[in-house]
């Protein structure tokens, strides 16, 4: 495996506004772009990654909630239902976080590892961190759905501040 570079929005990089393409067969690539995602996402205290956050333009999201990890190609929303508020932040905009109505309950449909479909059924903070990843495939920023007046700049090196966020943060 193979810690990745994170794209940030302020590279400009048109990967991370461009709708990514469907992963036509889950492979050997494929395999290895999940699992070094998944490193990424971990060393970088993510609850999700997409691929166009390390620049590769395709449907690949990995998650991590409550120390279970997913990853999906091709992930579709099937239902989303209830509401969520809450903080919310992303590792291709360090320092910014902010509030972001979610859903509170989702289930999404994709292809694991092994290229066949399965259902992630999630709450809380996987029910969002689904949705946050999801849009990244769409090239969906959570600073464009930010409730207005609640983007806010954060010291991640202030550990009370990284207390409070703990389990908050996104990816
Ligand atoms: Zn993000």
């Amino acid at each position: 495996m193979a810690l990745l570079p994170i794209v940030l929005a302020s590279d400009e990089d048109p990967v991370l506004v461009t709708r990514a393409t469907r992963v036509p067969r889950v492979d050997d690539s494929i395999r290895k772009l999940m699992d070094d995602m998944v490193e990424t996402m971990v060393d970088a205290h993510g609850a999700g990654l997409a691929a166009p956050q390390v620049g590769v333009p395709l449907r690949v999201i990995v998650l991590k909630v409550d120390n279970q990890v997913y990853q999906l190609a091709n992930p579709e929303m099937v239902r989303c239902e209830g509401e969520q508020t809450g903080l919310e932040g992303c590792l291709s905009l360090p320092g910014l976080i902010g509030e972001v109505k979610r859903c509170e309950r989702v289930v999404a449909r994709g292809l694991n590892r092994h290229g066949k479909e399965i259902r992630v059924k999630g709450d809380g903070l996987l029910a969002r961190a689904i949705e946050h990843e999801i849009d990244h495939l769409d090239g969906i920023l959570f600073t464009s759905k930010v409730i207005e007046g609640t983007l806010r700049r954060w010291d991640p090196a202030d550990e009370n501040a990284a207390e409070a966020l703990e389990g908050e943060l996104v990816g």
